[in-house]
């Protein structure tokens, strides 16, 4: 290093970043953990850079990478930060670095929690093989026992499986007892307190009963290693250095499990922005960071980052503006000086299929003039509102991957495949079993169920089952059944066994399901991916945990590493960027979502989101905002069509910030209402809940 100046690796830096990079790191001998740091500071500034580049130079200065624990939001930002990292670190040292065992333990909260559990099982009273529940199959479950308690027929408003999982797991990451959590945000389910307890405590039992973890359990485990003086010495003694992306989107859970991590704050770096707070709804909470200078016993800096390098100033002027709104802006604007004479377009459309057009139309002319198709982005509020955008795009061929939605994964024949994975896995899932049991011609639930307790009886060797009889339309694929599962018992050979899988699975889901080669393709990608992984258990684990593909199924073939165009829900959007971002459906009921507009708090999140969302774009911004919309076709409402009003942030101060581009040659379609009028027309959000009452 030597010379003048700083090191190489700190020169594309500025002060402030610089400062953060080195922040309590000795340069003079090797580094040791310092005082807490937070790093808080708004959308582009250069965060998750600082990040990266402070773990490189921790490794720079000597610390043991197989100390230093990354925590990320997904598990695509943790390889993008190793990346960075080995680049930064053999740039610094001119020499390629080894990183095949370095920075190991770079992952999502749930991805390290279940290495943790695993490694630690035998100590924890829980068997190393156990499955990871993703939410869908945890929902599944909770539907079951739902229906075994009778609270499924008896009384007709007890909710449905998806807001008991979100009850339970809301009250496990908050950590907040249930009469609380019903009382602030699911005051409609309080009358059935008592019932969710027992639901919940049958839901925890059948989970132990079938060795199977949900991502909640991940998380309570790992906080309650930390609690257990031994185990959590060991990982304290570990993990010397703790570093969290992405901070104001913590729990109190996440929260505590950092805390044990380092009780005291030393060697813990965290960065975050609450203008960014995006994961109320699952009980992340800001005051993580708000109150991250009083938490430790040892005073906490907290450093700032104020240039952003991402955007051109007119979005930053935007998105300026939209947050000047807020109650909660504390006066904080984002400053860059990224010059442009183009501002973010504002664009009415006539309807969703118009929506579509135009955005395809303007992907492919920016990609004439030559911005790849992976620069650009469409962004969306829930994962189902990209439908017809996706149809058109399969339309004119453009390829395009999907993040956010577990499409693949929801997808039934997917599902299938993977209960076959996971019963060979474990076969005290008894999920997985019923799913693939039930495929077979005439078997239901009752022959399942026996199938079920008699391979139990057998201690789970499948050969014995040749002698149970079928029902009579299951007889011709029986054997064949028996003869997989036998040989999914034994040793794995993994990838080669997908193949006995499909080769049983295949000619099924022809019988089971409509639009097959869209599926077929779907399991190709699968098994693509599953070629990649070294174990079945791993594969299966990853996929729990973040699936890593969208489905093919609309766009009709699977595509491979070319140059896609991005779809992505708003939330999986966070921490990226890219060239021209489109944000679909910016009207109210979509964005604000009508399904958060139910206290001032949840409509201040869904203003956050609409930030994330803008502020992803670094030169071309355009929002969309329909002047009409289907809604799921209601007799009450005529032919499902229904003058939207553009979304609620849009305000006149707002819109003064864009440019109204009216599409050409669509004067017939334009709708007789004037996007510059200000006033809502129509609640429509109101109109949309008005529907889910009685
Ligand atoms: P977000 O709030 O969206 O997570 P962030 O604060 O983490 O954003 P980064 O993603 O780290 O910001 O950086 C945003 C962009 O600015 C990236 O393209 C990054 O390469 C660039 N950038 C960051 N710091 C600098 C710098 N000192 N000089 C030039 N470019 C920079
Ligand atoms: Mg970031």
């Amino acid at each position: 290093m030597g010379g003048s100046g700083p090191e190489v690796h700190l020169r594309n830096l500025n002060a402030e970043q610089r400062a953060a990079v080195t922040f309590g790191i000795d340069e003079s001998g090797a580094a040791r953990p310092g005082p807490p740091l937070l790093i808080a500071a708004g959308a582009g500034t250069g965060k998750t850079t600082t990040l990266a580049h402070r773990v490189a130079h921790l490794l720079i200065h000597g610390a043991d990478p197989q100390r230093i624990l990354l925590l990320t939001f997904t598990r695509r930002a943790a390889e993008d930060m190793t990346g960075r990292v080995r680049q930064i670190c053999s740039r610094a040292l001119g020499r390629e670095i080894d990183f095949g065992t370095a920075l190991v333990w770079a992952g999502t909260f749930h991805a390290i929690a279940a290495r943790l559990l695993r490694e630690f099982a035998p100590k924890l009273g829980i068997s190393s093989g156990f499955t990871i529940l993703d939410r869908s199959d945890a929902q599944d479950l909770m539907d079951l026992l739902r229906e075994e308690a009778g609270l499924a027929q008896h009384r007709k408003r007890f909710p449905k499986k998806a807001v008991c999982l979100e009850i339970c797991s809301f009250a496990v990451n908050s950590g907040r007892p249930l009469a609380e959590v019903l009382a602030r945000r699911f005051s409609w389910c309080a009358p059935f307190e008592a019932e969710l307890r027992r639901l919940f405590r049958a839901y925890a039992e059948a989970k132990q009963r079938q060795g199977l973890l949900d991502y909640d359990d991940l998380l309570m485990g790992w906080a309650q290693m930390l609690e257990c003086e031994r185990l959590g010495g060991i990982l304290r003694e570990r993990f010397r250095f703790v570093l969290v992306d992405e901070y104001q989107d913590t729990n109190p859970l996440q929260a505590r499990i950092v805390e044990g991590l380092c009780p005291d704050g030393s060697g813990l770096t965290a960065v975050g922005d609450e203008l960014q707070a995006i994961y109320g709804f699952r009980a992340a909470s800001v005051r993580n960071m708000l109150e991250f200078g009083r938490r430790f016993e040892q005073p906490a800096a907290i450093l700032p980052l104020s240039t952003n390098y991402r955007s051109v100033v007119p979005v930053l002027d935007f998105a300026n503006a939209l947050m000047a709104e807020s109650r909660e802006s504390f006066g904080r604007r984002l400053v860059g000086r990224r010059r442009s004479e183009e501002r973010p377009w504002h664009v009415p459309v006539a309807d969703e299929a118009d929506q579509a057009r135009y955005v395809v139309e303007q992907v492919l002319a920016n990609r004439e003039a030559g911005m790849r198709l992976r620069d650009q982005a469409v962004l969306m509020r829930s994962a189902h509102h990209a439908g017809l955008l996706e149809l058109e795009l399969a339309r004119r061929r453009i390829p395009y991957r999907k993040y956010g939605g577990l499409r693949l994964l929801e997808a039934a024949h997917v599902k299938d495949l993977l209960a076959f994975l996971r019963f060979a896995e474990n076969p005290r899932d008894r999920m997985a079993g019923f799913r693939l049991l039930q495929l077979l011609p005439g078997v239901g639930p009752a022959f399942a169920r026996k199938v079920l307790d008699r391979l139990e009886g057998l201690g789970f060797d499948p050969s014995g089952l040749a002698l149970l009889p079928p029902p009579p339309a299951a007889r011709g694929l029986w054997p064949d059944l028996v003869t997989l599962l036998g040989r999914l018992r034994g040793s794995s050979d993994w990838p080669g066994e997908l193949a006995a899988i499909r080769a049983f699975y295949d000619p099924l889901a022809g019988e089971l399901y409509d639009e097959v080669e869209g599926r077929l393709a779907d399991l190709d990608q699968l098994a693509l991916a599953a070629e990649a992984s070294p174990s079945r258990r791993r594969f299966l684990a990853d996929l729990a945990l973040d699936p890593p593909l969208g489905s093919g199924l609309e766009a009709g073939r699977p595509v491979q590493d070319e140059d896609d165009l991005v779809l992505s829900t708003i939330h999986s959007a966070k921490g990226r960027e890219w060239k021209a971002v489109f944000v679909l459906f910016v009207i109210d009921g979509w964005i604000p979502s009508d399904m958060a507009t139910g206290s001032p708090e949840e409509i201040e999140e869904e203003r956050r989101l609409l930030y994330v969302a803008v502020t992803r774009a670094r030169d071309q911004l355009q929002l969309l905002v329909p002047l009409r919309c289907h809604v799921h076709a209601d007799p009450r409402i005529g032919d499902g069509y229904v003058r939207a009003a553009p979304s609620r942030f849009l305000t006149a101060a707002v819109r003064a910030r864009c440019t109204s581009r009216r599409r050409a040659g669509q004067g017939d379609a334009e709708p007789a209402v004037s996007d510059a009028e200000p006033e809502m027309l129509l609640d429509l959000a109101a109109r949309l809940r008005a529907m889910w009452e009685r």
